[in-house]
């Protein structure tokens, strides 16, 4: 009932030249069982909403403003992506809470707006190590869930990414009981506020999923695809992620 995600964040890298990612990417998957979704940097989506032709790969954004418009020089906003032939828009990623001190409130009103919009929102959350080891991730990861989904959230143009800040990056990754037992925590808090609908929610695990690691993390409960960085960046390593999802 809940169609898996394979995932890619480029990040802030990529130049029309990794368009030919995307078009090997299409190659070695042209009628994927899954969805897959690739959100480069803003510069590309456009080209690669246009490249792509009819094929269903999925283009999304990493971000963008919680404004419809106005005098916000350099963001974008949710309407523009869409403009640009994106369908997906990740909100609320570590490197976004970090580097631009996002809080949850302000990526809700992201997260509010990309609905408005018409695009899938990608809630990303995640606890860091140092919570992690003062045992507070449970509460970090509900606070979180509860502060950056907003009212209005359905399983259908919203999707939530747990993303330990110290597996992003790293090569480090949770065990697969650290893993489920979050996934099953995120699933159940869901269900408590959205009732029914909170079965449809796909969950995303992030960190560190490569092609040795990503059989392993696909069979734990409750996790319906990945958000990949780093191995999203070559169609030789983002394919067996894909496989591994079929
Ligand atoms: P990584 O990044 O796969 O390179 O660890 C994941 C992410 O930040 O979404």
């Amino acid at each position: 009932m809940r169609r898996r995600l394979a995932a890619g964040n480029w990040k802030m890298n990529g130049t029309a030249a990794s368009l030919s990612e995307m078009d090997a990417l299409i190659e070695a998957h042209l009628s994927p069982s899954v969805e897959i979704l690739l959100c480069p940097p803003a510069t590309l989506i456009a080209a690669m909403a246009s490249r792509k032709g009819q094929h269903p790969l999925a283009v999304g954004g990493q971000d963008c403003h919680a404004a419809a418009s106005g005098a916000h020089t350099g963001d974008l906003s949710a309407q523009q992506f869409k403009d640009a032939g994106a369908t997906f828009v990740l909100v609320g990623h570590s490197e976004r809470r970090t580097d631009h001190r996002e809080t949850d409130d302000v990526v809700a009103g992201k997260a509010r707006a990309a609905h408005a919009a018409g695009l899938v929102a990608v809630i990303c959350l995640g606890e860091t190590l140092a919570e992690r080891e003062a045992g507070q991730t449970l509460d970090v990861v509900g606070r979180q869930l509860d502060n950056s989904v907003p009212d209005g959230a359905t399983g259908l143009n919203t999707v939530v990414a747990y993303e330990p800040v110290w597996a992003i990056g790293t090569g480090l990754t949770p065990t697969s009981e650290q893993i489920g037992e979050v996934h099953e925590f995120m699933r159940s808090r869901l269900s408590a506020r959205f009732g029914a609908d909170g079965a449809y929610f796909r969950l995303l695990y992030g960190g560190s999923v490569k092609p040795s690691n990503a059989t392993e993390i696909f069979a734990i409960p409750d996790v319906d695809g990945a958000l990949v960085g780093g191995a999203s960046l070559k169609a030789a390593d983002f394919s067996p992620i894909v496989t591994a999802l079929e």
